[in-house]
């Protein structure tokens, strides 16, 4: 993410947090920002490490986790499930226009690629949920596969 995209996408996470009734602290607002400018998705504990990298002080793992549920909270991070690892994004991407996120992750270079889909597309993907009269309030589906750079490297 670009330097622009960065400070927009930050300057957007704090007014999110003020319109919740929350500040964004710097602890907050550093958690978000090493997600914002990492490739990979990260777990609490990786989080933690790299705020000792960055900051030179300590974050408790602990505290790292209630930071990401709240930041979760405010849909400024997203969960992957199958990995618990966490991942941001840039206020203006599509993901927060979009009622539901598909993950795309791969299993070779762990970058995960995010497309936004609404609720009438995952009608059309899983048709036979109108069969059996259920409605899904899943807000997101992961899928583990392999990314065009890796399947290039891998051929
Ligand atoms: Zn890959």
């Amino acid at each position: 993410m670009n330097k622009q995209r960065l400070t927009s996408t930050l300057n957007k996470a704090k007014q999110v947090c003020l319109e919740n009734g929350r500040k964004f602290t710097i602890q907050r607002k550093q958690i978000l920002q090493i997600l914002l400018t990492t490739d990979v998705p990260l777990s609490a504990y990786e989080l933690a490490s790299c705020y000792k990298l960055r900051t030179s002080s300590s974050v408790s793992v602990m505290s790292v986790y209630r930071i990401l549920s709240f930041l979760e909270s405010v849909n400024l991070v997203r969960r992957l499930n199958s990995a618990n690892k966490y991942i941001a994004y840039g206020t203006d991407s599509e993901v927060f226009k979009r009622e539901i996120s598909l993950f795309l992750i791969c299993r070779h270079c762990q970058k995960v690629e995010t497309l936004a889909v609404s609720q009438s597309d995952v009608a059309k993907l899983f048709p036979h949920f109108a069969d059996v009269g259920f409605t899904s309030q899943t807000k997101q589906f992961e899928m583990m596969g392999v990314c065009s750079e890796c399947q290039a490297k891998l051929a």
